[in-house]
């Protein structure tokens, strides 16, 4: 099946107890078993089965299964926030002591919660992930894990993914992306050679902006070294299934980082307009780009246009667009506040991928925390401009822009 067909009609589909045309929602902490000895085999993972919520539950399962096929996984966890599937994906792996090499170009959260991770004794190296030579300085017997996002949010740089896991395995690291951006719409990063994909599924995946949730997908393919990896000793029995295992069984239920099942109901239910709604996204986002582009006191970043210096790896890595998030850098700080205050249509929202089309000044929101040489590596001015551009008909995002621009 190709890619709308499968989201519609891949894998499990609604109840087959009462024929419901969706899975039904849930909404239940426990589930009765059978008897005490099923009810041990459950938690010695010696059976199928549901048993508490926080650990698993059929809503969530059936999400999970439709994420693992879409990311061309074996296995996916789904988590109560992008946030927290990030976090328990690293922490599943690296140890106080241990070091993460990632992208210098995240969403200011991510770069937030590896400062976060230095009081546990896990330090970061950030650095230019276009960069080999200063990629390979900065791994050493501590590394663990390569991570960094297909499309950096919002420098919109474009990984080259191919490249990126030969080098991180050529160290014998697995490379975790972050797809939440460009996602499986554009990229399956797993099928490029990454190892693990963690998605903020509150952006496109959910679709409609109504719950926040999150999402690691394993690929399965990492060897994992036991004696680098030693919480892994315990899970190797379970083959390709060992990081999801160790997981599963630990930080992941011991943190309580589940989704809610209502959550996941409506993830499901946006995911099946999911490609409709990005193909019309980044069609109206490259439509937009090169309307903005006659400015020339506007500067457009976007890795649709031929002016983007990422441009050359968006047409090797990523299929079917360029992405439905572009920035516009107008000059001062001054005008970017102008030009967002006269738009009518844009909402100045701090997420991405609504159907709507959102706005923010980055510099002073999403980075506030960031320091200034962190921000310049992120690419984040204080007269930049993030748009998420939604589904809305083009004519009248352009000429809402004109109207803004001009005046
Ligand atoms: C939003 C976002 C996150 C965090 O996701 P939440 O669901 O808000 O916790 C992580 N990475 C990227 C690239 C994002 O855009």
């Amino acid at each position: 099946m190709r890619f709308n067909t499968a989201l519609l009609h891949s894998g499990k589909m609604g109840d087959d107890v009462t024929g419901a045309t969706l899975t039904p929602v849930y909404q239940s902490s426990a589930f009765y078993q059978e008897s005490a000895q099923q009810h041990e085999k459950l938690f010695h993972n010696k059976a199928n089965g549901y048993s508490y919520t926080r650990i698993n539950n059929p809503t969530i399962a059936a999400f999970e299964e439709k994420m693992t096929s879409l990311e061309q996984g074996i296995a996916s966890i789904a988590c109560a926030s992008g946030m927290a599937a990030i976090t328990n994906a690293l922490l599943n792996i690296v140890n106080a002591g241990q070091e993460i090499v990632a992208s210098s170009s995240l969403y200011g959260g991510s770069i937030d919660v590896f400062h976060d991770f230095e009081a546990f004794g896990i330090k970061t190296h950030f650095v230019d992930i276009d960069n080999e030579e200063e990629i390979e300085n900065a791994i050493n017997e501590n590394t663990r894990v390569i991570f960094a996002e297909t499309i950096g949010n919002p420098k919109l740089d474009v990984v080259n993914i191919k490249s990126l896991s030969k080098l991180a395995h050529k160290h014998n690291l697995p490379l975790i992306m972050d797809n939440t951006v460009a996602t499986a719409y554009l990229v399956r990063p797993i099928s490029l050679g990454a190892d693990i994909v963690v998605n903020s599924t509150s952006k496109y995946i959910n679709g409609n902006s109504n719950s926040i949730s999150g999402v690691i997908t394993d690929s399965g393919k990492f060897k994992w070294d036991t004696e680098k990896y030693s919480g892994m000793a315990e899970y190797k029995k379970y083959g390709p299934f060992a990081f999801t295992a160790k997981l599963r069984n630990g930080l992941f239920r011991n943190t309580g980082a589940c989704m809610a099942p209502q959550t996941a109901f409506y993830n499901l239910l946006g995911m099946e307009t999911f490609g409709l709604r990005m193909e019309r996204a980044c069609s109206n986002a490259l439509k937009l780009a090169e309307f903005l582009s006659q400015y020339d006191d506007v500067k457009v970043n976007y890795p649709g246009l031929k002016s983007s210096k990422w441009h050359d790896t968006a047409d090797e890595i990523l299929e079917n667009g360029y992405g439905a998030i572009l920035t516009i850098r107008v000059g001062s700080k001054e005008r970017a506040f102008d030009i967002i205050n006269s738009l009518t249509i844009p909402k100045i929202v701090s997420n991405i991928g609504d159907t709507k089309t959102l706005i923010i000044h980055p510099e002073s929101t999403l980075n506030a925390h960031s320091t200034d040489k962190e921000k310049e590596e992120a690419g984040v001015f204080d007269d930049l401009i993030r748009i998420s551009v939604g589904i809305e008909d083009i004519e009248d995002l352009i000429e809402d822009f004109k109207n803004a621009l001009d005046n």
